[in-house]
């Protein structure tokens, strides 16, 4: 039987995000996938996006959006981020609207988020009116070359 993880009232107002419990810090996710997206960073300044491609990991779905084995995950892709409290400052890539940049930046959640609307449908129809997704809009990097990923730069996944 499954049950929904404990999470505290409006949490992310009230807490830091080094404060947070795992769910708590998981709810914050709204499940994007913009960060698996094949991405350069500035070499100056390799916290800060950067142009972003339409060419996804490896374990990304292109269909869903999600990690095919999130829990194995770097089992299989070592540098995937296992995103904590204290890597953010150096993980200002992440998209505008990603939730863990906005609280860290002193932002609040989008108002299309899940823990705003508490209803995944008005949250799934916000985020697609807002542009917000990889999910049908990307591609596998498998057997995809350096060159041919260079040439996939993309606008809207900066969002
Ligand atoms: S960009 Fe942020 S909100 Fe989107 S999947 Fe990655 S961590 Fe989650
Ligand atoms: S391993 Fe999974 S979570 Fe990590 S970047 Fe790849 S698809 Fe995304």
């Amino acid at each position: 039987m499954s049950s929904t993880p404990h999470l505290r009232p409006h949490f992310w107002q009230h807490y830091s995000l080094s404060e947070l419990t795992h769910a708590e810090w998981e709810a914050l996710c709204d499940g994007c996938g913009t960060c698996c997206l094949n991405k350069f960073l500035d070499e100056d300044e390799p916290a800060e996006a950067v142009a972003y491609t339409d060419v996804a990991c490896q374990l990304l779905d292109c269909d869903t959006g999600f990690c095919s084995n999130y829990p194995n995950r770097q089992d299989y892709v070592p540098a995937c981020v296992n995103l904590t409290a204290d890597k953010l400052a150096q993980t200002m890539w992440l998209p505008s609207h990603c939730a863990y940049k906005r609280l860290y930046l002193g932002q609040n959640l989008p108002d299309w988020h899940l823990l705003v609307t508490g209803d995944a449908e008005v949250t799934a129809k916000g985020m697609r009116h807002a542009g917000i997704g990889v999910a049908g809009r990307c591609v596998s990097e498998v057997g995809m070359e350096e060159e041919e990923i260079e040439e996939r730069i993309i606008r809207w996944a900066e969002v």
